[in-house]
């Protein structure tokens, strides 16, 4: 046994059902052979987290006559897997009896709610948490009963966030100090810590999440401050792909990959991996690999070193993947009085930014006489509402002839180290799109050079992957 510290995720699919418990279960006992010390982060069942919101946000209408189903669906699902997999009554009935609770108090949050008619991102995140809190004692009942020392410790105790509800940032230093403190005894017993991921508490306790698909980033932020040698993320793909094998079932699995291209990938959309994870596991200098519950032995996805951007591409293949970002609103705002006036992008952006919307790609023309730029449909009409009024007199003296907005739209980005170094591939990229149809309303080029971006309209998204991807898989 010649490694450390290892921590490994296991995403809402791999501990879904009791078959996947199954397999996570032998998953850590093989780690075991191999690891010193072992950290296990689990996300919610699978479907659990969209229904406690989905419970939360009927409430908010004041109803709660869907309660009841809720509450069972939740119970079959982890009970069912309970009963399947652990033998010791003792433990099998502590687990169930702790869900329980844990469901009640969804029941309690969703009344209260539907009485004030208005969930607060604290009570919305009070509610998301309730997922990750099952799955982790279900998981360690499991693992126990599998003969696995191991402690459920829901991540509340020690990863320390800000007070931002729904997406908060962790505070890297309160969070080490009491990770230490709470999971190196565990680990020095051989004890195996099962914690939640997505969740964390303010100083004062109150429960945050760190924002949809968030158990990756736990993963990172607990091993950057362990630290550990490795992260493992646990998923229901091979790694990371080529592109989305829902769109495209040819799509392959990458056995490497770099830091700056997964970056750009996870930002343009693909789920697989929160875009947050790298940064805390470049900083530690963290290994990452990204592996199958259900076909452990893939070797899956290993994150390397940066390489420069001039290089050669390692493989031959200068397009590494193609990646999908789907319900956006492009907004245009467009003038010939912009022209040479000062200050016209920096207040469009003040004015979004007060909308707390991020926007994920900018284009301006050459001649200054329009700014567009994309953003998430959901906060479109707000953004388009704060600027006609931060440009009202701009607007009404024609200085500005319109602000105006497309139907959804999506960003597809191809991703590659040397893309921008290797004549012809922007040329190969849009005469693809050209073939297949699809409409290019806009381009961008990543500033890290490693990726191109369309957005094309909703209806061609999948056109668009699926012609792009021939770049990569004929
Ligand atoms: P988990 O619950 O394990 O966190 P997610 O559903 O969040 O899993 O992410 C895994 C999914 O990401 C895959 O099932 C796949 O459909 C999707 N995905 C999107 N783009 C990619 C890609 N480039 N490579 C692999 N999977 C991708
Ligand atoms: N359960 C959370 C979600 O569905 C976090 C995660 O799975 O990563 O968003
Ligand atoms: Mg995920």
């Amino acid at each position: 046994m010649s490694k450390q510290t290892l921590v490994m995720k296991f995403g809402g699919t791999s501990v879904g059902s009791a078959d996947a418990l199954r397999n996570v279960t032998q998953i850590i006992r093989d780690a075991k052979k191999d690891w010193k010390r072992i950290v296990v982060v689990t996300s919610a069942m699978s479907g659990v987290t969209n229904l406690l919101l989905d419970s939360a946000a009927l409430a908010t209408q004041g109803k709660v006559d869907s309660l009841p189903a809720a509450e069972s669906t939740l119970r079959e699902k982890h009970f069912s897997a309970a009963d399947k997999l652990i033998k010791n009554e003792n433990l099998r009935e502590e687990a169930k009896a702790e869900i329980n609770t844990l469901i009640l108090s969804l029941v309690d949050l969703c009344k209260a709610i539907a009485v004030l008619g208005e969930a607060s991102p604290r009570a919305m995140d009070a509610v998301a948490s309730l997922g990750e809190r099952m799955s982790v004692h279900l998981l360690a009942a499991v693992v126990n009963d599998a003969g696995i020392q191991a402690k459920g410790i829901e991540s509340t105790e020690f990863v320390v966030t800000n007070a931002h509800f729904q997406n908060a940032h962790p505070d890297f230093k309160a969070t080490a100090e009491k990770t230490k403190q709470l999971l190196n005894p565990l680990m020095d017993k051989g004890i195996i810590p099962i914690t939640t991921g997505f969740i964390g508490a303010t100083p004062d306790g109150a429960i945050t999440t760190l924002g949809r698909g968030g158990s990756d980033y736990s993963a990172a932020i607990i091993g950057s401050v362990l630290p550990a040698n490795d992260v493992w993320i646990w998923t229901d793909v091979d790694g990371i792909m080529t592109t989305d094998p829902r769109i495209v079932k040819e799509a392959k699995t990458l056995s490497e990959i770099t830091y700056s291209e997964i970056a750009e990938l996870a930002y343009y959309g693909a789920k697989v991996l929160h875009p947050k994870t790298i940064r805390p596991v470049i900083d530690a200098g963290i290994g990452l690999r990204i592996c199958n519950t259900f076909n452990p032995a893939h070797p899956g996805t290993r994150l390397i070193a940066n390489i420069p951007s001039d290089s050669k591409p390692r493989d031959g293949q200068v397009v590494k993947a193609v990646t999908a970002i789907r319900n956006q609103r492009l907004v245009t705002i467009e003038g010939r009085g912009m022209l040479g006036v000062p200050g016209v992008a920096a207040r469009a952006f003040g004015a979004v930014a007060s909308t707390k919307t991020s926007v994920p790609l900018i284009t301006q023309a050459s001649s200054e006489q329009s700014i567009c730029f994309a953003v998430p449909a959901e906060s479109a009409a707000s953004v388009l509402s704060a600027l006609q009024a931060v440009f009202a007199s701009e607007i009404e003296d024609e200085d500005i002839d319109r602000v105006w907005m497309t139907e959804d739209v999506s960003i597809i980005t191809v991703v590659g180290v040397g893309m921008s170094h290797t004549p012809g591939v922007a040329g190969q990229v849009f005469s693809k799109l050209g073939d297949s149809k699809a409409n290019v309303l806009a381009i961008a080029q990543g500033s890290s050079e490693v990726s191109i971006s369309m957005v094309v309209a909703a209806a061609d998204t999948e056109l668009a992957v699926k012609s792009l991807h021939e770049l990569i898989v004929q």
